[in-house]
């Protein structure tokens, strides 16, 4: 023992701790090499573990570093290839996929709500079946490279417990929601807080993938089916997408997890109070994963199974769930390619691009059944409350309200400017692969330039940040002075979609939205009322348009007529003492739009 007692303090503690650690690892221990059919998930230790062990097992997979979490370890990606002899990192990802040029991509994110663990089990029951069949292995290979994320939220997985999932059934312990940071990972994809999200950004380039599978757990109604599917919004995804998605992929993929024996739904987001009203389509905006990788041309599914059911049949229901994926890649190989072809193709020239949506009241009718429900008195409320009778069934036509419209388009110019100054904007730019060139010296250009003329900030925090919703802006043409190192982005990148979506205010989760750009929405000077009274006078003296115009003004504004400090201000505001960059947004645009 140490010999000072502060030391020897913190050495018992040390020990306690350790001892504490080895008894909850004694009693979460679930046994690494069994197939997933206990009521038990792997610690993240485990889960490392069993990914060394398999990326060992065989020459075809890797297990590289990511990027660091948010807690300070590291977040893994296991990677299956028949073209990954040595693979080191990321570099070597992306050089691998540069190699294999036409292969598909498919990317597993498990454990972003480590609460919701079935697709860490599920893929490590998945990848051991398919190592263990050569044969299986080259066909799924042949046709594609599947990269998975055992682990994402790295901090949330370490903080296990019993019981945070409280209408959930099993397993026995599992990780908690939030991050080390206390955020959801799963709206971080945009505003990037934590370095996972970094990490994710990082690893999503490198391997650049045609399908994404974001695996979850449901919260909300109950209903029999054990497998419920979030796809990428098809209207939002658009008219290449969007149709290979609701026509081709959706009915195959409900098709094959019905013939693999797992009933399937679209996510169950009921209109009322249960299902039987209706249920809405889901708009996954950019803040959540699969919102995210449809900027890049990647079709995403969140994979909810239903909280419900035991751990073992949701975990059985998401391998069946990727093994329905694995097929229609590998089945559908050549139209996944050309859809994609297509779909990059399509943004090369467009002139403008939807940043917002709204969803219609059109619906489609969707065959769905459900539990019966009905109204009893609650012994500790005396209030009504709801009740599921497992044993009734209905099945019946219920409305799917899944339709979008586009509420803004987003007009493309030939090029954005953003100054240096806004240096976490331009770090998440260049994490998602947008090009900049450096203006060379300083100079000044006249741009287009926004003025933010309202909005509002939420008075309470959401994932870090008091949200902005946007009334208007006012664009004019104007002089802005750039410096040595500022930057211009050209429109002609295939990050287009990705581009208009952060940089245009209106945009769901633009960068504004996300408070990138919050300290230009403040005036940093003022005027003495005394002093200004002189100015004021002077002003009118010397200006009769200006007289004119504040006539009018006051004649036509009540509130202006009987303040008057209001009065004082609408002249400040129109004197050359008034700042030009309050409220001025710092994205400005050239004056010419993309032809
Ligand atoms: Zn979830």
């Amino acid at each position: 023992m140490p010999p000072n007692p502060r030391l020897q303090l913190l050495f018992v503690f040390a020990m306690l701790v350790a001892a504490f650690q080895g008894f909850t690892q004694h009693y979460t221990s679930s046994d690494p090499f069994a197939v997933a059919d206990d009521n038990l998930t792997p610690t993240w230790e485990e889960t490392i573990s069993i990914f060394e062990s398999l990326a060992k097992a065989c020459d075809q997979a890797h297990l590289i570093e990511a990027g660091k979490s948010d807690v300070g370890r590291p977040i893994h990606a296991f990677i299956l290839s028949l073209s990954a002899v040595e693979l080191l990192d990321l570099k070597g990802l992306e050089s691998m996929r540069n190699a294999s040029g036409e292969k598909l991509g498919l990317l597993i994110n498990n454990a972003i709500h480590p609460g919701e663990p079935c697709g860490v089990d599920a893929s490590i029951a998945w990848i051991r079946e398919l190592i263990a069949d050569e044969e299986a292995m080259q066909a799924v290979l042949s046709a594609m490279d599947i990269a998975f994320i055992p682990m994402y939220n790295v901090g949330g997985a370490l903080n296990r417990n019993c019981c945070t999932r409280a209408n959930q059934d099993g397993p026995e312990e599992y990780g908690f929601r939030g991050n080390a940071r206390n955020l959801d990972l799963n709206r971080d994809f945009i505003k990037m807080d934590s370095r996972n999200a970094m990490a994710f950004v990082d690893l999503f380039h490198s391997f650049s993938p045609q399908v994404l599978i974001d695996t979850h757990t449901t919260n909300g109604a109950n209903y029999p089916y054990e497998m419920t599917l979030i796809a990428t919004q098809p209207d939002k995804a658009g008219p290449v997408l969007g149709s290979f998605i609701r026509e081709e992929m959706e009915p195959a993929l409900y098709a094959s997890m019905e013939k693999r024996g797992v009933p399937t739904s679209p996510y169950v987001y009921s209109l009322g109070e249960t299902p039987e009203e209706g249920i809405v389509g889901f708009l996954e905006t950019p803040r959540y994963s699969t919102g995210y990788a449809v900027l890049f041309g990647c079709i995403g599914f969140t994979a909810e199974s239903h909280m419900l059911k035991p751990f073992p049949v949701r975990v059985q229901a998401t391998k069946s769930f990727i093994e329905s994926v694995v097929e229609f890649m590998r089945v559908r190989s050549d139209d996944l390619m050309a859809v994609r072809t297509a779909e990059a193709a399509r943004w090369s020239g467009v002139q403008s691009v939807p940043v917002r949506w709204e969803r219609t009241a059109f619906s489609t009718s969707l065959q769905f059944e459900g539990f019966e429900s009905r109204k009893e008195i609650s012994p500790i409320t005396g209030e009504l409350r709801l009740k599921y009778d497992h044993t009734r069934r209905w099945k019946k036509e219920i409305p799917y309200f899944n339709q979008y419209r586009t509420l803004v388009e987003s007009v493309v110019p030939d090029y954005w400017v953003i100054p240096q100054a806004w240096r976490h904007v331009v770090e998440r730019l260049q994490s998602n692969g947008v090009t900049m060139q450096a203006i060379e010296n300083d100079s000044t250009m006249l741009l287009r330039t926004g003025y933010i003329r309202g909005f509002t900030s939420a008075s309470r925090p959401y994932e870090g940040h008091h949200l902005n919703a946007l009334d208007s802006v006012e664009w004019s043409v104007a002089p802005v002075r750039l410096y040595a190192g500022d930057w211009l982005i050209t429109s002609d990148q295939p990050n287009l979609r990705y581009l208009c979506e952060v940089l245009d205010a209106r945009g769901h989760d633009s960068f504004f939205t996300w408070n990138f750009f919050d300290s230009s929405m403040q005036q940093k000077e003022y005027f003495s009322e005394y002093v200004f009274e002189e100015t004021a006078a002077e002003l009118l003296a010397s200006d009769s348009l200006l007289r004119y115009s504040f006539e009018q003004a006051k004649e036509s504004n009540l509130e202006l007529r009987q303040d008057a400090r209001a009065q004082l201000n609408w002249l400040y505001r129109a004197s050359p003492n008034y700042e030009g960059t309050a409220h001025r947004y710092p994205v400005f645009k050239s004056i010419s739009n993309r032809q």
